[in-house]
Order: C-alpha cells, then structure tokens, then sequence
C-alpha cells in the first residue's frame, strides 16, 4: 500500500462518518464567510475510503496533492485522479470522491460561491458502485 510522504497540512480532524466510507481527515484551511463565499480543505483519504454521493451549490474545485484517488460524475465511469489533477465540479451535479483501492490520497477541496451552500449529501457510495472502475 501507498503511503504519503509529501503531505503539506496536518491531518485534521475525523470527518463525519455518516458521510464517509471508511476513515478519511479533513484540516481546514478557510472558514466559511460572505468575502470569500469560499470554503477550504485539505482532506485526506485512507485507501478504499470515499465520501457519499454529494452535490455543491455552488460548485467545487479539487486540487490532488498526493496518493491515487477516485472521481465519479453520476451516469458516468470512474475517473482517475493522481498529484497535480485539477477537478472543477459545477454547481448540483452529483458526484463522489475518494481514494483508490490500494493507496491514500488527499485533495484540497475548494468550495465556491458558498452563499449558495456548501455541500449536500445523499447516499453512500455502495462496493458495488466503487468496484466498477475499469483501468
Ligand atoms: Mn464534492
């Protein structure tokens, strides 16, 4: 397994386990506010770990720092992510993301025009689902 040798944040804190499958960390790095209506995170995934199906209101950015990760567009394949990806998801388009079967990742994530909202979830992403990408 992978492990992460150019982490730049600490880790953080557990994120919410009702919104994850198995264990990832999220550091904050920018508070929500009405300057920026931008929301920061570093968030770091164990292998296998993702989040559920989610939507942003106002859209998000992902930065991939390190590790090998996993992005899925609802109706579309599993996309590779590996350091120096850069996903930009538009506003209520549901998606999940999250490592790789066999190594960490981590992502900053950029939530934009957060005035709008920052994240909204839906269901866990299933083994089944995660089990379909095709290399
Ligand atoms: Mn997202």
């Amino acid at each position: 397994m992978d492990t992460l040798i150019n982490t730049i944040f600490p880790k953080g804190d557990p994120a919410p386990a009702e919104y994850f499958t198995g264990k990832a960390w999220v550091k904050p790095l920018v508070p929500k506010d009405d300057i920026f209506n931008s929301v920061i995170g570093n968030v770091v995934f164990e292998a296998g770990a993702r989040n559920n199906w989610h939507t942003h209101r106002g859209g998000q950015i992902l930065i991939v720092t390190d590790g090998i990760g996993y992005y899925q567009e609802k109706g579309k394949a599993i996309q590779l992510l590996k350091k120096g990806d850069v996903v930009t998801i538009p506003p209520d388009l549901v998606h999940w993301h999250g490592a790789s079967p066999d190594s960490e990742f981590t992502h900053i994530a950029i939530s934009t025009n957060t005035q709008k909202g920052v994240v909204d979830w839906l269901q866990p992403v299933t083994d089944e689902e995660y089990k379909q990408y095709n290399k």
